[in-house]
């Protein structure tokens, strides 16, 4: 839509695998302000086209992650807004982040195009009709079961 703003930050800076062999994915908003990594294999992917999720994106889904808790870390400042985390330098949106668990905004990621495919989908009742299905997720009217 727009040119990258000069300073964007460089990506990928971290090894691809920790030392006990586990995946590492990186991901921050657009400033650099905030960084964050997550560990090991997600729980769950998913997209949610609920309403929440499309206002706090301003697009019509949430492509997301799930991962523990305790394989996530993060640097910077942020801010949150019902659970909804985000760069209050530039806006961008990142992460829900609770006591066990985050779910990760799949944008937010430095990898593009990723490995992650959503095995669900939730609230299609609200998911444009020009967005089609993706193949072998679970389908749910409303909110995942
Ligand atoms: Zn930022
Ligand atoms: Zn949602």
């Amino acid at each position: 839509m727009s040119t990258n703003p000069p300073d964007f930050p460089v990506l990928n800076l971290g090894p691809r695998t920790g030392p006990d062999g586990r995946r590492i994915r990186y991901g921050g908003c657009i400033c650099g302000a905030v960084r964050f990594e997550v560990r090991g294999s997600p729980i769950v992917v998913g997209i949610c086209h609920c309403l929440e999720c499309r206002k706090a994106t301003g697009a019509d889904a949430m492509p997301y992650a799930d991962w523990h808790a305790k394989n996530f870390s993060v640097t910077g400042l942020i801010r949150t807004f019902v659970g909804r985390s985000f760069c209050p330098e530039c806006g961008t949106r990142l992460f829900n982040l609770n006591r066990d668990r985050v779910s990760v905004m799949l944008g937010s990621l430095d990898d593009a195009p990723g490995d992650l495919h959503p095995v669900r989908e939730g609230w299609i009742l609200r998911r444009e009709p020009w967005r089609v299905p993706v193949r072998g997720a679970l389908q749910f009217e409303r909110d995942v079961q």
